[in-house]
């Protein structure tokens, strides 16, 4: 492979732009090196927020930063979407990704710029490339069956045949057009502040692969081969390729079990505790880096865990609880599970789910989480909470079969009975061997001849042709 490891030997640069949060950030920084290892020049174009840490990735990646923010006013919401949008906006008043953009294009002795590769939800780096002549290609951070779900005219289709908005009366009811999906798994703007948004988000959603050259997904075949079989199909109708180049975190070993694209200090006391526990016996808690959850659900999920009996990690992170930025843990509850339990606020996660002593993965299935999860074969107790993690629960569960879902109100004793399920019972065993194969799966398409290898290859092959 020309320029493995070494930097550019191919005669094309590339410049990669992340939504700069976590979970969008990472899977942009792997696609980064994977192809920074195949000898393409890449410059990752960031945000001055949340930026990436230079010093933590090959010398020869090069970092550009703009200095657009969402404003204080957005920044302080809990809602996603509207930061997305207001980061979007504030990129097109500024012009500071046109005006990057524009230069790096200028750039005199560097390879030939070829393209941009955006993050899906960033309409206005796409925009700024395609005023330059730019061609551009989308990441798509999510699954591929939430590219097929998360556009306009899907969401047309639910309304049109009822589905939404969502009642109480059809929550449990099956969206034969989209199995396994049910219509509590969806998307629905009607429970969202502003149904205007979300509506305009998809269509650019849908505009923006449209507008693209290529679309890259972070998924690999054998997990969704359905899918994308269908991305295909319809994308091949409008001349864009797709490449499912999944799981990102794993495609460059080189990687550091993610604290090289972490944005919080990772506390690895959790992995000397880890070593004390018993193989396979350990409840791994973790929702992430952007949900809450209510003040009774936190009680919930602690008594839960308490009266489960089982050893655990939780990561309860500042903000997790809506409202408060350090959550207090109840009284009692510490001494309830010493030498048992252990609360830190930031994990090693990829590491932590590689640990012999992890058994399960209490996760609100954020799409990087499932695939680490995947990866290292863990089974997961899945409470997704909203947007793509509702469907990715549900495959969990009835797709590929490798977890429990913890629906409704969320009640300690629930969680107790989850959590016994899929540590100890005949269920348990049953998803654990699935989630055993589907890790020898993945590891397969990651392999050098491997689907998601390849894809890499035809991949850069498009980059090289634009
Ligand atoms: N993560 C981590 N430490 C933690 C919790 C999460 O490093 O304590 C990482 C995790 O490995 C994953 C990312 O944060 O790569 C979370 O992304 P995901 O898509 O799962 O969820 P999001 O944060 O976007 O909701």
């Amino acid at each position: 492979m020309a320029g493995e490891g070494g930097g550019p030997a191919r005669g094309a640069r590339v410049v990669l732009c992340p939504l700069p949060f976590q979970g969008h950030l990472s899977p942009m920084l792997h696609l980064a090196e994977a192809l920074h290892a195949r000898g393409v020049a890449v410059t990752v174009l960031h945000t001055a927020f949340n930026a990436p840490d230079p010093a933590h990735h090959p010398a020869g990646l090069a970092f550009v930063a703009v200095p657009d923010v969402i404003p204080e006013a957005v920044a302080a919401t809990n809602n996603g979407i509207a930061k997305v949008l207001a980061l979007n906006a504030a990129m097109e008043a500024s012009g500071h990704v046109r005006d990057a953009l524009a230069s790096l294009l200028a750039e005199e002795g560097a390879p030939r710029l070829a393209c941009l590769i955006f993050d899906s939800t960033l309409s206005a780096a796409q925009n700024a490339a395609a005023g330059l002549g730019l061609p551009t290609l989308v990441l798509q951070t999510g699954s591929a069956a939430c590219f097929r779900l998360f556009r306009s005219d899907t969401y047309d289709m639910l309304h049109d045949k009822g589905y939404l908005p969502a009642t109480e009366s059809n929550l449990h009811m099956p969206v034969e057009e989209l199995p396994p999906l049910q219509v509590r798994d969806l998307f629905d703007p009607s429970k969202l502040p502003n149904k205007e948004i979300v509506h305009k988000i998809l269509s650019r959603a849908t505009e923006t692969r449209t507008n693209s050259s290529g679309a890259i997904l972070n998924t690999f075949e054998v997990l969704e081969s359905h899918e994308l079989a269908m991305i295909r199909d319809e994308l091949a109708h409008k001349g864009i390729p797709p490449f499912a180049v999944g799981p990102l975190h794993k495609l460059v070993t080189s990687n550091d079990g993610g604290a090289e694209t972490s944005l919080l200090n990772q506390d690895r006391s959790c992995i000397e505790w880890l070593d004390t526990q018993a193989p396979g016996s350990v409840l791994y808690v973790s929702f992430g880096s952007v949900v809450h959850v209510t003040q009774d659900e936190f009680m919930e999920m602690a008594w839960g865990l308490v009266n489960s009996s089982k050893p655990f990690l939780w990561v309860v992170r500042r903000g997790l609880v809506l409202g408060v930025d350090k959550q207090e843990l109840p009284d009692g509850f510490m001494s309830a599970v010493e030498g048992r339990g252990k609360v830190i606020e930031w994990a090693p996660q990829q590491e932590v789910l590689a640990h012999p002593a992890v058994g399960g993965f209490w996760t609100h299935n954020g799409w990087n989480s499932t695939l680490e999860s995947i990866y290292e074969g863990v089974p997961m107790l899945s409470r997704p909470i909203f947007g793509d993690q509702l469907p990715t629960g549900r495959y969990v569960r009835d797709v590929w079969r490798i977890g429990i879902l913890l629906e409704g109100v969320l009640e300690r004793g629930e969680v107790e009975k989850a959590i016994k399920k899929l540590m100890d019972e005949d269920e348990g065993v049953e998803i654990r061997r699935r989630a055993k194969d589907l890790k020898e799966k993945v590891r397969m398409c990651l392999d050098s001849s491997g689907s998601s290898q390849q894809a890499v290859d035809k991949l850069v092959d498009h980059i090289l042709s634009l």
